[in-house]
Order: C-alpha cells, then structure tokens, then sequence
C-alpha cells in the first residue's frame, strides 16, 4: 500500500476541512480503495452560527462527489446534536432518514449528505476515513472470512457483522462501538463491505486507513493469495463485429433500450473468462453490495441472454415477494457478460457507465481469484444484494440523472471527422448523447477529443482493408454502428473537361463515390442490427441539382453517390434502415476554403468576402455547424419515417428550386 501524504502537498491545505479534501483525494486516487463514487469520509468542526452560538457540525462527503476529485463543497455540513438525537431513536424508515439529514445541514445549496452520515456522526473521532478496500473485502468474501478478519484485526478494530448501510447499520455500530472499542480502537471492519479509519488529524486517520489495509495485503500474500495466476490468453484472430452487433441487439431487445457494448479483450479479462472454473467463481455475487447497482448482481457467463433474463425475474421475483413494500422490477439485462472469444464485455447507456463498470468488475476478478486461492470465494446471500439492488435510496440516485438524451446507447460513425463538416457532426451527434467514432487519414483525429464516448481513428477511405480494421475497432469498443454520416470527400482543383486527366478523374471517384460504397456495404450488417434501426446521411452538394462548370468529376462523384443512395433506401428500407442525403452549398469554415480562395472568389463575382459568403435567396452565411446539426436530426425521431429525402442547406438557391 503506498502512503501518498506528502507534507509539501498538505501544507496548501490550513483548514479541518482543507485537510479533509487533501486525504479524501488521496484515497480517491487509490483504485485499490476506492472506485467510482465508493467510500466517504467526513470531519467534525465547531462553528459559530448567524446568531452567535456554536455548533458542532459534521461534514460528511455528499452524494455525487467522487473522493478522488471531491472539493471543500462536496461536504455537506450537517448539525452534529440532531445527528445524535437521531442516533438514539428506535427506528427511522429510509425516507425519514433522508429528509433528517437533509433539514439538518447549514446550508441549502449542498449536495445530499451521504446515507452513512449517521455512522459517521456516532464515532468519537474527529475524522472518519472510510473505503471499500479490495484487499478488505477480498478476504470478508472468502471461506471462513470472519474467523481470518479476526485473526488480523482483533486487537484493535471492532468487528460488524453484515448490516445494509442505512439507520440500522449506524446504530448496530454504535452498539458495537459502546461495548467493544477500547482505548487501542483505531478502526472498525464491516464484514462484506469495507474498512473504516479514525484520527484526531487527517493525517492520522488517512495513515492508518493505509497501515490498516496493508495489514489485509500482507495477510493475503502470507497465504499465498496475492500472486494471481498466471493464465495464457487464446485470442481469437477473426472478424467478430458481427457477433459482437448481435450479442449487442439481443441484450438492448432485452433491456427495452439500446445500449453499448465495450469490449475488453485484455489477457487478464480474456484468461479469467476462460478459466474452466469459471461458472462457479463467476455466478456467485459482487464483491461489495456497493456495486451492485451498476453491475448488477451477476454477469451474463456466454451468450445465453434469453437464459439470463428469466433467470433475474426469478431472482427478483423471490426477493421481491419478501420485501415489505412493493417493488417494479428493473430491467432484466446484464449489464457484464464473460466470454471466452470477447473477454469483459461492459454494457451501459453511456461510454462513461462502461468504463465505471469494466474498472469494477477488473477488481472484482481480481477479489475473486485471490479469495479462490484463500479457500473459496463466498458472498453475500441473494436476499442481502438485492435489497441494495431495490433499495429505494440507491434507485432514487440513479434517477437522479433525469431522461438520458436522445442518441442514448448509440453509435455513429463519421467520415472525414477531423475538420469541417466532419468535425462539427462529431459535435452534434455527441452533444445528442451518442458514442462516436470519428474516422479521418488525418493523424489528428486520435487526439480530437479526451473522452470516454469519442474514438478516434485514422483511415484512408479509399482503402478497403483499413476501412474493415476500423469497423472492427468499432465495434469492439461501443458495440455496433446505428448511424452512419459519409462526409469524407475530396474537390479538386477546377479542371474543364478537354483538361480532365484520367488520374484525377479516377482518383475523385475513388474517394467521394467507392469508399462510400464499399462503407455501406461493410456496414449494412452492422445496420441492420441496429437496436433503434439503422440510419445514414450523406453530406452530397448543390452540385447534384445544379452542377457547375469545371466541377465534373466532383459533380459525377456526388450525383453517382446520390443515386447510390436513392437505391440503397430501396433495398433497404425492409430493414428498418434509412438513408437521407443533404445538399449543402458554400460552406466556408472548412479546411477546403483558405481565406486567399476566399478572396479571389469574391473577386472573380466582384463581391467583398461576406457577400460571396452570403450569395444566396435568404443571404445568409451557411456554418459546418448549420449541416452537422441537420445531419443529426435526420438520425432523430424528426426523420423516423422518411428515407431517400434530399434537403438543401444552401440558404435558397434559385437554380435548384
Ligand atoms: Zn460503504
């Protein structure tokens, strides 16, 4: 375990509370601690009120803060005295809870206090440091956990049995705490769910978290239970984008709504999904109920996916028959499947939700082969995890997000996405809430955007075997393609017909016309497996109504295109695919137009610049943005009935009306 306190860092920070963000992002930057929204920790100042009184307050992490980048306000300062009245009451139903602890805080604009709030309120310690550790939990999930938690922890934890977080689980604690800490208690274990630190500084409750878990490391390595197995990998050489589009299709038929699916073909994940043991190890529950949530309770082993949602109404209806109020049943797909040929596969509404949950479940595969070679690895009953699953207060969370956007569990995939057109269609299709893949020969494209829901690869259009290596990377990392925008193209110099060289003929033909038909053909499978329907857009020209002169082969290369795609709605209408062209004309804010073109254009029509710029019926300027946000409407439900429509985006041309 690596200490990160560094006193050069942590004299920035002056404050109790300072000092409390400080630590709490040093634990948030251990993944082996802390994953996603997992853990809290608090600190107990004494402030003077409005009107002159002082008051003990708690600031306990609020919900919604991650600790690895938490800031002074994502603490919610709640009223410590209430918080101990609260302590000593018999019962307090989850939404009385939740209303307390919100009427409770000193300010109106903080996020909600976590629900451990309570628990952290009840423990004598200015600080509170609490983590799902792996090491922790690794062990509280193995064959005999709680004898081995005591034989490293006894001397000076206090040990509690399992309890869902909430009311109970903080007055359980405080019972425990009042009978069993003794002036050697620095820390408490709550068995299947995680570790709890305590110091009068920050420093001496992060350290201990530290010294704490090590002490769970040092355990495991002594049992030979640290090392995992080394695995060799098979890896499957063919195309699986097909497979990978199906597997996809049936879980989203499953789920009601379309949803991504992420590859992670890594040797570890791929080793540990071929593992012969693997029904056993992987059907048995998550680590800590705290990721239930995201995961849900088991992955879906293989392709079986009928198979696995009868096999959760059943669970859920077992479950929910016991429960004390009514519940609605979440819906039954997975949202991990193991796979020997695809590895770890994450599937969620959004990149972001894939990458949280393939970083969970890479812990949890290692918490399960290290509680395997500790003797067995053994979780909570199905009852317990599903009362976090249905628990009101983690669904309420979940909520909280609102109606997702409209392109939510989608992908698109855009030619020529490094500038222009292109680029500006990335935008719009990700500010509409979809995972997009960009494809450019430009290198640039790699680097356009830093984030989970963009991929950028570089492809030469124009050539076949990169165009099939492309869709393959597609399809591994979002799932399939459901919209497909052909923008990349090329316009020549102009060139009369008598001075038309064959080359550049061939060459403007190969770009703007067999590329196109070489990524329809690749994919029209893809397409079809689309879960909300397949839908293209073709960026083609004014030029198709209204060619111009020395524009030949540009011309012939988009009116061929465009009949390409009147043919491509006809034949694939049947397949809930739909294909739309736009006519854009004198788009200037792309790489194509330099401001000296600009100006000897303008000067070929004796306009100034913004005249040329708007000559048009509307006299209007026409923006990349203006075409990319047209395109992506035409893959929205605006469009959901037409097909083979060809829009103008010209501004009124009198030659095409
Ligand atoms: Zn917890």
């Amino acid at each position: 375990m690596l200490n990160r306190w560094n006193d050069q860092d942590a004299a920035h920070y002056t404050t109790d509370l300072a000092l409390r963000v400080y630590t709490s992002r040093l634990l948030g930057q251990d993944r082996s601690l802390v994953l996603h929204g997992g853990g809290n920790t608090s600190v107990k100042v004494t402030e003077t009120n409005l009107v002159g009184e002082e008051e003990e307050i708690l600031y306990v992490k609020g919900s919604g803060w991650d600790l690895e980048t938490i800031e002074e306000a994502g603490f919610a300062p709640v009223r410590m005295a209430h918080l101990l009245k609260l302590a000593r009451l018999d019962r307090l139903t989850d939404p009385q809870m939740v209303n307390e602890l919100k009427t409770s805080m000193t300010l109106a604009s903080a996020p909600s206090p976590s629900v451990e709030t309570i628990l952290h309120a009840v423990l004598p310690y200015k600080y509170v440091d609490h983590t799902h550790a792996d090491a922790v939990v690794t062990i509280t999930n193995s064959h005999n956990g709680l004898a081995r938690i005591r034989e490293i922890y006894v001397e000076d934890m206090v040990i509690i049995p399992y309890v869902m977080p909430g009311f109970d689980l903080a007055r359980l604690c405080a019972e425990h705490f009042a009978s069993e800490a003794t002036e050697k208690t620095v820390g408490m274990i709550l068995m299947n769910h995680g570790i709890f630190s305590f110091g009068e500084t920050a420093k001496e409750s992060y350290d201990l978290m530290i010294k704490l878990v090590a002490r769970a490391e040092d355990y495991l390595k002594a049992n030979k239970a640290w090392v995992l197995p080394s695995q060799k990998a098979t890896t499957t050489i063919k195309p699986l984008r097909g497979e990978i589009s199906r597997l996809r299709r049936e879980i989203s038929a499953v789920a009601g709504f379309p949803m991504l699916l992420s590859c992670d073909m890594t040797p570890t994940c791929l080793s540990f999904a071929q593992r012969e043991d693997i029904a056993t190890l992987s059907q048995q529950g998550p680590a800590t109920p705290d990721h239930v949530i995201r995961t849900k309770r088991l992955p879906l082993l293989g392709r079986d996916i009928a198979g696995y949602a009868t096999a959760y109404q059943n669970y859920f209806e077992e479950n929910s028959a016991q429960a004390t109020d009514e519940k609605t049943m979440l819906d039954p797909a997975p949202r991990i499947v193991l796979d020997p040929e695809l590895g770890l596969c994450s599937l969620g509404r959004h990149a972001r939700e894939c990458t949280i949950i393939n970083d969970i479940y890479r812990h949890t595969q290692e918490i399960i082969q290290r509680a395997t070679l500790l003797g067995g690895y053994q979780t909570l009953p199905a009852h317990d995890i599903f009362a976090v699953e249905y628990w009101d207060l983690e669904q309420a969370k979940l909520r909280k997000g609102g109606n997702p956007p409209q392109f939510s569990g989608e992908v698109a995939l855009v030619t020529g996405a490094a500038s222009g057109i292109g680029k500006a269609s990335v935008d719009a299709l990700l500010e509409r809430g979809a995972a997009v893949v960009g494809l450019d020969i430009d290198a640039g494209i790699e680097q356009l955007y830093q984030r989970p829901d963009f991929l950028g690869l570089v492809c030469d259009v124009a050539d076949e075997e990169q165009i099939t290596q492309a869709l393959e990377s597609t399809v591994r990392h979002f799932g399939g393609v459901d919209m497909l925008i052909l923008n990349a193209g090329i316009f020549p110099e102009s060139c009369r017909i008598d001075a038309l060289a064959t080359e550049t003929w061939r060459k403007v033909l190969g770009i703007n016309l067999d590329a196109n038909l070489i990524l329809m053909r690749e994919c029209y499978p893809l397409l079809k497996l689309a879960p909300a329907g397949g839908r293209v857009v073709i960026i083609g020209s004014k030029n198709v109504p209204a060619p111009g002169p020395g524009a030949a082969a540009y011309s012939a290369s988009k009116a061929a295109l465009n009949q390409l795609a009147r043919i491509a709605a006809m034949e694939w209408g049947s397949d809930g695919i739909r294909i739309n062209s736009l006519h854009p004309e004198a788009v200037f804010d792309t790489a194509l137009w330099t401001d000296d073109i600009l100006r000897s254009r303008a000067t070929h029509y004796n306009l100034t610049v913004e005249a040329y710029k708007r000559k048009n019926l509307m006299h209007v300027e026409i923006c990349s943005r203006d075409v990319a946000n047209l395109a992506a409407e035409m893959c929205g439900p605006l469009f959901a009935k037409t097909t083979a429509a060809q829009v103008p985006v010209d501004g009124g041309n009198d030659r095409v009306i």
